[in-house]
Parts: C-alpha cells; sequence; structure tokens
C-alpha cells in the first residue's frame, strides 16, 4: 500500500466546555500529525442540536491557542475540505444518505417514540436488529406503495444501517491490535432523521472522515464501541481501501480508587477538569480552568502527554519539539491512565523553575501591583531569582516572598520564641551597629566581615543571625541572608532591624 498522506482530525462536539480528555485526544492528534509533517483539521459536530452549547466552539478555539495546540485548517482555519461544520453540510450527506438507500444498505423506519416504548416494554432484551426488524414499522417490513404514502402524508422517519447478522467485524485498531466483534451485538443505528433532516453523529462523522482524506483516527476509549459500525459504514460505501486507522486512547482514571475521572473528582480534590474557566450559560454555573489556576500551558501539555504515553525511558520533562519528535502511537498504553493532578503541580513547579526569571517576573509584577506594591522589572526579577524554588504556582511567590516588598508588621511567634531570647535584642542592636558604621555594604563583602566580627565576640552565629533574620522578615525563613539585606540596601535594613528592637519585647 502507498503511503498515505497522515490527516488527522480533532472533531469535538461544542456542548459545553472542552474536558481534560479531550485535550489529550487532540494533543496526541497534534504530536502525531507534526511528527509525520502532516495536517490536523479542526471539524465541529454538530448535528445535535438538542445539545448546541452557544460559547462552546469559541471556548474551545480559545483553549488551543492558550495550550500552543495549532490546526492546520477547519473551522476559523480555511482550508480546501470545507464546511468544516456539519451543520453546513446538510446537502453533503443527504446524497450519501440517498446512496446507501439505493444500494439497500439502509432503510426507512416511521416508528415512534411511543411504539419504541411499547416495544422495549414488551421485550426488556428489545433491539432493532435483524431479528426484530421485519416487526417493526420500516421500509422492510412495509410495501413500497406504503412507504411513499406515508411519506407524501409528511410522516417523520428516520433512516437506519442495515446490519447484516453473524459477521465477525474487524477493528484494526493500532494501540489495542485486532478487536473483533459479532455483528449481531449491533443494532440497526439511525444515520438520518427528516425531522432535522440532519444526519446523526455516525454517519456524519464517516462521510467527512472519508471526504477529508483522514488517515488516521485517534480518539478517547469511549468511541471504540462505535467503531465496528464505523468499520461497516465504510464497507457499505465501498470505501474499505482508504478507511482510516483507528486508534483508541486509554481512558483517564480517578486519581484514587476505581472508575473514570469526572468533574465531580476536580471539585472535592481541588483541581480543575478544564483548561479555561467554563461559565456555564445557562445555569451561570462557573468551573474552574488550569489557566485561571495559575497553571502553565506547558506544563499542562506535558503532563497530559504522560498520560497513556510514555517515551521508554525515565524523562519526564519535555518540549513541545521533543514530544513531536519522540511520540509514538505503539507506546500508547491500553490500560487507564491516572490522573495524578498532584504530579501536574510538580510539573508546574518545574516549569517555573525552567523559565527565565525574568519572564516569570513579567507574570509576578501584575501580582505585586495588586498588592499596591509599585517596583522595577529588575528587582522583581531579582526575587523571582531567589524564590522561584520554592513555589508551585507564580502567586504563590507573594506568600513566599512579600517580605522583600513590605517591612514586617508582625513577628512570627514560634520564630521569636526560638530566636528572640534575652540576648537577642543585644545582638540585633549591636549588629546594626556594626553594619552602619562598616565601610562597605554590599553581601558579598559584608559577610565575611560580620563573621570574623562575630567570632570576635564569641557568640554563636545561628543566635545572632536568625535573631537579625526576623527583624528583617518577621519570620525565620527567606533566602540567605546577604542576598535580602542586598536587595533591601543599607537604609532599609537598619530600619527594619531598629524597628523591631522597639517593637519586640522579651518576655
Ligand atoms: N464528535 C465526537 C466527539 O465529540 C468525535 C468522536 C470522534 O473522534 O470520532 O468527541
Amino acid at each position: 500500500m502507498s503511503e498515505r498522506k497522515v490527516r488527522v482530525r480533532f472533531a469535538p462536539s461544542p456542548t459545553g466546555p472542552l474536558h481534560i480528555g479531550g485535550v489529550r485526544t487532540a494533543l496526541y492528534n497534534y504530536l502525531f500529525a507534526r511528527q509525520h509533517s502532516g495536517d490536523f483539521v479542526f471539524r465541529i459536530e454538530d448535528t445535535d442540536s438538542n445539545r448546541f452549547v452557544p460559547g462552546a466552539e469559541e471556548y474551545i478555539l480559545e483553549a488551543f491557542q492558550w495550550l500552543g495546540i495549532t490546526f492546520d485548517e477547519g473551522v476559523s482555519f480555511g482550508g480546501s475540505y470545507g464546511p468544516y461544520r456539519q451543520s453546513e453540510r446538510r446537502e453533503i450527506y443527504k446524497q450519501y444518505v440517498q446512496q446507501l438507500l439505493q444500494a439497500g444498505k439502509a432503510y426507512i423506519a416511521f416508528d415512534t417514540p411511543a411504539e419504541l416504548e411499547a416495544k422495549r416494554a414488551e421485550q426488556p432484551n428489545f433491539q432493532y436488529d435483524a431479528r426484530t426488524r421485519l416487526e417493526m414499522r420500516n421500509s422492510l417490513s412495509l410495501t413500497k406503495e406504503q412507504v411513499e404514502a406515508l411519506i407524501a402524508e409528511g410522516c417523520q422517519y428516520v433512516v437506519r444501517f442495515l446490519v447484516e447478522p453473524h459477521r465477525d467485524v474487524h477493528v484494526h485498531d493500532l494501540i489495542r491490535g485486532d478487536v473483533v466483534i459479532s455483528s449481531d451485538v449491533l443494532d440497526d443505528k439511525v444515520l438520518y432523521k427528516s425531522a432535522d433532516e440532519l444526519p446523526t453523529y455516525h454517519l456524519a462523522n464517516i462521510v467527512d472522515d472519508h471526504l477529508m482524506e483522514i488517515s488516521h483516527v485517534i480518539r478517547g476509549e469511549e468511541w471504540l464501541p462505535s467503531a465496528p459500525l464505523h468499520v461497516l459504514l465504510y464497507e457499505a460505501f465501498g470505501w474499505t481501501d482508504t478507511m482510516p486507522c483507528f486508534a483508541h486512547l486509554p481512558l483517564l482514571l480517578k486519581p484514587e480508587g476505581n472508575g473514570k475521572l469526572s468533574k465531580r473528582d476536580g471539585d472535592r480534590l481541588g483541581f480543575p477538569v478544564f483548561p479555561l474557566e467554563w461559565h456555564d450559560p445557562k445555569t451561570g454555573e462557573v468551573s474552574s480552568g488550569y489557566r485561571e489556576k495559575g497553571y502553565l500551558p506547558e506544563a499542562v501539555v506535558n503532563f497530559l502527554a504522560l498520560l497513556g504515553w510514555n517515551p521508554g525511558n525515565d524523562q519526564e520533562v519535555m518540549s513541545m519539539d521533543d514530544m513531536v519528535r519522540l511520540f509514538d502511537l505503539s507506546r500508547c498504553s491500553k490500560a487507564g491512565a491516572r490522573f495524578d493532578y498532584k504530579k501536574m503541580i510538580w510539573f508546574n513547579h518545574e516549569y517555573i523553575l525552567n523559565m527565565d526569571d525574568s519572564a516569570v517576573a513579567e507574570a509576578f509584577m501584575p501580582i505585586l501591583k495588586e498588592h499596591g506594591v509599585e517596583t522595577t522589572p529588575e528587582r522583581a526579577t531579582k526575587v523571582v531569582s531567589l524564590m522561584k524554588g520554592r513555589v508551585n504556582f507564580i502567586e504563590e511567590l507573594w506568600e513566599q516572598a512579600s517580605y522583600f516588598f513590605e517591612a514586617p508588621e508582625a513577628y512570627d511567634e514560634k520564630s521569636l520564641k526560638k530566636w528572640w531570647k534575652e540576648e537577642a535584642p543585644m545582638y540585633v542592636s549591636e549588629l546594626c551597629d556594626f553594619i552602619e558604621k562598616n565601610p562597605v555594604f554590599n553581601g558579598a563583602e559584608l559577610e565575611p566581615m560580620v563573621m570574623e566580627w562575630i567570632a570576635s565576640k564569641e557568640w554563636g552565629v545561628g543566635k545572632v543571625m536568625n535573631a537579625f533574620r526576623v527583624t528583617l522578615v518577621g519570620a525565620a525563613v527567606g533566602p540567605h541572608i546577604f542576598e535580602l539585606t542586598d536587595f533591601l540596601g543599607k537604609e532599609e535594613t537598619l530600619r527594619r532591624a531598629r524597628r523591631a528592637l522597639e517593637v519586640l519585647k522579651v518576655e
């Protein structure tokens, strides 16, 4: 078989915000497309108008933009296989429905919802298929004249796929191998509804994958049960030779316990399941998003890439380019991937560590401003360089480093108990005098001088310096003390220390 150009698609239904599992699916398609210099198509599957949610399409596009997952063609990107929104392709689907009807591969059915309901009540395991279809009202059980009369009367109907019984249907899956299913378990799926003149998901999906020359269908495991029907549809149309290769990705599992990841797990454990914050247009409910929670898009992407795939070694932190190079569908697992959200926090920490200090500072500046701090990018960058190793989120820098910008107003009790003992005021007071008189202040030179001076007094370094630290920071925490004094400058250092001497009484 000659090599086909790789063309993959991400085809969401705009029924709400994009779930994080959908993001993983899109990412794998993206990596695969880029690795093979293929095309990545963005198609909107909106044939179920009852489930349409306004704003969902825009949300999905914005999410991918944030994540750095790019498309080559599709809704909002253009391309020569359009339109890419299924609701704009009605006329195309009609032709293909006709083709199946004419070939006797599909038939018209008039059963009303009430009739179907009654049948189900009568036969608990009722399935519309080879065994039962002749008991129903359709073009196989009625005469041609009856069918024409019903249509002429304006009766609504559906078109059902005629599934041949007793056949083994093979789905060749790049992750799961050859999956075989008996056609006896399949029902005659509805492909088209006259009521809204729209096809169902199954027909539209197959017709579009064919017309858009999709070479690989990479999607979540929840679509595996539909795959045998899809294989039969390709066959019915005579498109078996160009049928895409399938790859059904493993489920995303709850962080703990059994079952698949749900929004409730996120609510309970405090992590988002959506890339961006989502405001439900109907209920007004707000669901949190990774972006708004302070995750870096690169960290989210890296974390998701490893949910169901690994590069075959211990490498965890990978750039998008690394992943494009290393990604391999045959290394994807069949078993579900646990959604270990704590690992995602770890990735965020790693990405902050690897980011340029000035870039982190750029994100930190608005946070400083919110807290009423006006400073320069240089000073923010300095603080970032000293403190970024201690945070998982850029936002946490304020909690960890506010004392660089604001003198302490209160002093941590535990630290006082430990370090503000009887002699502490004397140490700090003398140290202030020493520093004040010392000709140099920069930390590199000041530090050995202070050490020598403490030694000459025969005091303990820990006792003196920790008492001093508490006066500058408000607690016995923080970076190397001379880094801090450098940042504060001589005047502010002495001011803070002497103010503490006034405020703090020894108990
Ligand atoms: N519209 C389906 C979805 O919402 C597409 C499934 C597929 O990729 O075939 O995910």
